[in-house]
């Protein structure tokens, strides 16, 4: 493991979060199935890193209840993430870790990153570790130049960043950059497990 993988790892750990550190993708998956139980409830927050990996499907499978906006018509959407909002597990990425160990955040809607926070009994956030960067000016950098761009260009949306593939902190109707969340520490009443991949994973 990379010095730098391992630093932030530790400093995650000062924070107060809890860390798992996997070879590959489907070694963290398995082991977040291996944890929820057939009566468990599970939310998660928009992710490609989620998406990817297939785990909606595979839960859905073993029969359990799980809700992701991602995977319903339009209409359904807002109660999708209403039921996941309650949900007892929540699973989505972040945009960024800072290598002092903080989570840093930005939101369209705000229900993937207000879950981040508040309303589970455990949260787990799956992230490559392209998603680590040097400080908050790195991540804010990230989150501009190549997350946000990247998830308009797949959303198709009316924004600048959609044709030019920067940010210019515009004020269009379809901007998906409104609610910024940093998680300095672990929040005082979620457990957050940061399960970190030693992959390229989402945007
Ligand atoms: S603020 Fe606007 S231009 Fe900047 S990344 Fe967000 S949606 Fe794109």
């Amino acid at each position: 493991m990379e010095e730098r993988v391992r630093s932030t790892m530790d400093n995650l750990r000062k924070n107060g979060f809890e860390v798992k550190f996997f070879d590959n993708i489907k070694e963290a998956k398995n082991d977040i199935i291996r944890q929820i139980q057939v009566d468990d409830t599970v939310g998660i927050g928009g992710s490609m890193t989620v998406f990817d990996m297939n785990i909606y499907e595979e839960l859905k499978e073993k029969g359990i209840n799980v809700f992701w906006h991602w995977k319903v018509p339009d209409e359904e959407k807002m109660q999708a993430r209403n039921n996941a909002d309650k949900a007892k597990i929540y699973i989505t990425s972040t945009n960024a870790i800072t290598e002092d160990g903080k989570l840093i955040n930005m939101d369209g809607v705000g229900n993937r990153v207000s879950s981040m926070f508040y309303g589970h009994e455990k949260i787990y956030i799956i992230a490559g570790i392209n998603k680590i960067c040097k400080d908050y000016e790195g991540a804010r950098n990230r989150i501009r130049n190549i997350a946000a761009p990247k998830n308009a260009e797949r959303l198709k949306l009316d924004t600048p960043c959609t044709i030019t593939g920067k940010c210019v902190d515009c004020s269009s109707p379809s901007r998906i950059c409104n609610v910024e969340v940093i998680l300095h520490k672990k929040p005082s009443n979620a457990n957050v497990f940061i399960f970190l991949v030693n992959e390229e994973l989402g945007y």
